[in-house]
């Protein structure tokens, strides 16, 4: 399973080459490993594969809406580089790989400065202070607690060799919701205080993001089970345990 790879945007903006060649030349090098050994080889893609995505939500026959030369294009492009390498591979040298494309995910042991939305709203409101609104929030996201994300991730990676397994697939909860909505319901499953301010929006952020899960639904027989509410109480408990212990 090759997960490597910055994944956060603040992350992967610090980090352009890295991400480039890691997604890029990390893959190479592990798809190899796979051909040689006969393994399978599950690769962890990504929404962003669709960029700014002009139809919603993103079944995975759509081909996305990517500035190769923008900021986040060092992440983007490299995984639809990975993607491609893992197709021509299977293709050519008929290696058994699989494509998740993975939508937005959040849960316990995230790193309280990861940089991503989830944990930096519910770090702020624990701690009081503003929560950082980027841009309007009216861009949409569609969050997928970790343990339904990763339940779609092994059924994929388990199910028997056949044609159709091997395209991507997305892996995702598709309950959207604006990121001013995340905000407030962050604000009050937590009981905080903390108001709302609003800073720049970044360069090339997606306005909206929603997966067409049909494709696990029928293949893998998946679907996530965990509500948003239930998933957000049991990552602000971590949190809380978190903070107090590093007080
Ligand atoms: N965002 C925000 N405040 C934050 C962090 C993120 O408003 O403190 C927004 C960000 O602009 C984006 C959405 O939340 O529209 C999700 O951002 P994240 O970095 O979690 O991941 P992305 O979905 O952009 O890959």
């Amino acid at each position: 399973m090759h997960f490597a790879s910055p994944a956060s945007p603040r992350d992967y903006l610090e980090m352009p080459i890295q991400t480039l060649k890691v997604g890029a030349l990390g893959t190479h090098k592990t798809i190899g490993l796979a051909k040689h050994a006969k393994a399978r080889f599950l690769m962890a893609s990504t929404s962003e594969t669709y960029g700014d995505p002009l139809v919603n939500p993103q079944p995975e026959s759509y081909w996305g809406n990517v500035n190769p030369i923008g900021s986040r294009g060092v992440y983007d492009e490299a995984k639809r580089f990975a993607e491609a390498l893992v197709m021509a591979y299977h293709r050519y040298h008929g290696v058994d790989t699989r494509i998740a494309r993975i939508f937005n995910t959040y849960g316990p042991r995230m790193r309280p400065h990861d940089g991503r939305v989830v944990s930096n709203f519910i770090v702020q409101a624990l701690k009081g202070e503003p929560l950082t609104v980027y841009g309007s929030g009216e861009q949409t996201r569609s969050f997928c607690f970790v343990e339904d994300e990763v339940e779609g991730l092994i059924r994929l990676l388990m199910a028997p060799n056949a044609e159709d397994v091997h395209l991507p697939v997305n892996i995702g909860n598709p309950h959207e919701l604006t990121v001013l909505e995340i905000a407030e319901k962050i604000i009050e499953l937590s009981g905080s205080n903390s108001r709302i301010i609003f800073e720049p929006l970044p360069e090339d952020d997606p306005k909206v993001r929603r997966p067409d899960i049909s494709r696990a639904n029928q293949l893998l027989d998946w679907s996530p089970k965990i509500s948003l509410e239930e998933g957000l109480e049991r990552t602000i408990d971590y949190f809380r345990l978190k903070l107090k212990n590093t007080e």
